[in-house]
């Protein structure tokens, strides 16, 4: 067999796509052919947003994803039910005409996300290898796979996923100890994204690799948990950055080029997670009070609106806000002193990479567990304390940005780290024995 001809499918939301985007990206420069298949929506987007580098490799083709434009995209578990029935029904005949385009190049494997894995079943009937692409961390995809293990020990509920007593949880000896409420199915309180983890898992089971944009010494407890895990990161090392889905305010280099090194305070909650009126109001005083510069990010316009209005005292006259910058140029830019981040694992591994301190203010999902990461592991972030209103505080906000830039312990274990991860070369052999495997 020749080249690997790839059909990579991301469940249609931005934490999703532009990683499998990206790793796509990668494989396209390895050789290898890829068809991407979007929702109609994102196909749109992609189209108006992104320029490909490797245009003959990477085709783009796109199917309906069944929810329909009253409907609330912000529902998950409503997109993750309409895109699966939408596009099972469509899949088999859309990959009958990808093959009947070029018989030579047959789709020779499937790479799918989070909440796609019926479509591994799929692509094995017709006789097609699959794999997952995990963007979260390994330590995240081996809770999920433990999960029955728990319910069996007795330390979740079979229904919902909450811990039976008050438990801390280690899921094996050489991971850390974590609260049971730092398990990534605690998801917005509702049970429905625990159960769909449950089947999900048996489906992402079919998959031969899990493929995860980690490294050993990042994760090296979690990815001995399962022989699939492979890991295959820092994918950042990609020099394309096409793979946004929303428009970059470039705007915001010009103005960093103009800071001081090590200046600037970078805010950035990612594409999903909104603060409350409340808490927004803290940060945007927080900010003010810290008197400093600082570059925010504050999403608008993006599909998923954030209301929030600025308080009227709120001066921000040092600060650059902005609704969706080139996070990965920004968090590489000398200005930067330090992250306060929601945790994503996107968001994680490229201020890692870039060996920048975090100040870690999580919301929900995998976020509490990187933030156990970051702070316990390789401590290299701070967490943030909350109120008795559940509110972190601007006074709170100040007082841990101060604490972080004066502990040059962190600023050094930062460094350590980001060497190590750039260094690591194990995650390009890595994805040679898959691109191997896929071509067999
Ligand atoms: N990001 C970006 N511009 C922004 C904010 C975020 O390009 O203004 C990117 C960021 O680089 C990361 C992704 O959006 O790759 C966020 O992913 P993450 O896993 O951190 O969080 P999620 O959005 O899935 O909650």
């Amino acid at each position: 067999m020749g080249i690997p001809h790839f059909l990579a499918i991301p469940f249609p939301i931005l934490g999703h796509m532009n990683p499998l985007l990206q790793f796509s990206q990668v494989l396209a420069k390895y050789g290898c052919k890829i068809t991407f298949l979007c929702s109609d929506e994102n196909y749109n987007r992609l189209m108006k947003t992104a320029s490909f580098g490797n245009e003959s490799q990477i085709n783009l083709v796109s199917l309906p994803d069944g929810v329909d434009p009253e409907d609330d995209r912000k529902d998950q578990a409503k997109v993750i039910l309409t895109t699966r029935t939408a596009m099972l029904a469509k899949l088999p005949k859309l990959i009958d005409e990808i093959n009947a385009l070029d018989s030579d190049k047959k789709v020779s494997c499937m790479i799918v996300t989070k909440n796609m894995g019926w479509a591994l079943d799929v692509g094995l009937k017709m006789g097609i290898k699959g794999a997952l692409f995990w963007p979260s961390s390994a330590t995240s995809l081996a809770s999920f796979n433990c999960m029955q293990r728990l319910i069996d020990e007795g330390i979740i509920d079979s229904q919902s996923g909450l811990p039976t007593r008050k438990h801390e949880i280690q899921l094996s000896s050489n991971l850390p100890m974590m609260e049971a409420a730092t398990m990534p199915w605690y998801c917005l309180d509702n049970p429905f994204f625990f159960l769909n983890m449950m089947q999900e898992m048996q489906n992402l089971n079919l998959g031969e690799w899990w493929l995860c944009n980690t490294t050993f010494d990042l994760e090296a407890g979690a990815l001995s948990l399962s022989p699939k895990l492979l890991p295959i990161g820092p994918l950042m090392a990609s020099e394309h950055n096409t793979s946004s889905l929303w428009q970059e305010d470039r705007t915001c280099l010009q103005w960093l080029d103009q800071q001081q090194p090590q200046s600037v305070i970078y805010v950035s909650f990612g594409s999903m997670v909104s603060t409350k009126p409340n808490q927004f109001k803290e940060l945007a005083l927080g900010l003010d009070l810290l008197n400093m510069p600082f570059l925010w990010v504050v999403r608008k316009d993006n599909g998923i609106e954030e209301n929030n209005e600025y308080p009227d005292e709120f001066r921000g006259i040092q600060g650059k806000i902005f609704s969706w910058a080139p996070q990965k140029k920004i968090l590489s830019h000398p200005a930067i002193a330090c992250f306060i981040s929601h945790c994503g694992w996107n968001s994680t591994i490229e201020g890692v990479y870039n060996g920048v301190p975090f100040l870690c203010w999580p919301f929900c999902s995998d976020q509490l567990m990187n933030m156990t990461y970051l702070c316990d592991v390789w401590k290299v972030g701070l967490g943030f304390e909350k109120d008795e209103n559940g509110v972190i505080s601007r006074e709170e906000i100040k007082k841990k940005v101060e604490q972080l830039l004066q502990d040059e312990e962190i600023k050094v274990r930062s460094l350590k780290l980001m060497e190590k991860v750039i260094k690591n070369k194990e995650g390009d052999k890595n994805l040679k024995k898959f691109i191997k495997w896929a071509k067999e």
